[in-house]
């Protein structure tokens, strides 16, 4: 390459091929140029909808972006693309294999996506709407509590535990969604709790 081409010039001359001869082909470099062209092909994820969120699968709890296609207001979008947050504190943008499959696990057609109840008895689960479920978790939980609470032990210590119902929270919480589920679970005296990561 003579002396006064410059590597901007060079690179700018690649990224130019698609417009027509330049100075790459005139010193000679034309294969090198239409390999290079060939390389540069629109950004995939270009206009998408980018929606930051965590990896729900360990305690690690990466960051993730999520790509998704602009829609009209209130439209469903479809997921397009997860990868690592580079953002992220956790993983600097890194996924391990579970972390990186994350679209077909958002697409496969077994998840769950709405509150399933099978009533005592029945044979088969029926879907029903989130505030059934909520309020159906909370009736049982203020009923059990309401029975099952022991306030002192055979010495007469206060102890207020609640041990006949168990809580299965998500270890990929932030700190401070998992600092209001932990509240509201010890205050309420339950002693049998854990996440799903040590499932
Ligand atoms: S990407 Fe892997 S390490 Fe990170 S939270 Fe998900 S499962 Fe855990």
């Amino acid at each position: 390459m003579p002396h006064d081409v410059s590597r901007r010039d060079f690179l700018r001359g690649g990224a130019a091929a698609g417009l027509g001869a330049t100075s790459l082909g005139a010193f000679g470099f034309a294969a090198i140029e239409a390999a290079h062209a060939a390389t540069i092909r629109p950004f995939k994820l270009a206009r998408m909808v980018e929606t930051r969120n965590t990896c729900p699968y360990c305690a690690v709890a990466c960051g993730i972006i999520m790509y998704a296609p602009q829609a009209a207001p209130g439209a469903k979008r479809t997921l397009m693309h997860i990868e690592g947050d580079p953002d992220h504190p956790t993983n600097r943008g890194t996924l391990c294999p579970k972390g990186a499959a994350l679209l077909d696990f958002v697409r496969a057609p077994t998840r769950l996506t709405v509150p399933r109840y099978r009533a005592p008895g029945a044979k088969e689960f029926k879907e029903v709407a989130w505030d059934w479920a909520l309020d159906r978790v909370a009736r049982l939980f203020k009923d059990d509590r309401d029975k099952n609470l022991v306030t002192t032990n055979a010495s007469g210590v206060t102890v207020n535990r609640w041990i006949t119902t168990g809580f299965l929270a998500a270890s990929a919480s932030t700190n401070e969604s998992a600092w209001a589920t932990y509240k509201v679970v010890r205050g309420a005296g339950a002693l049998v709790f854990d996440n799903q990561a040590r499932v």
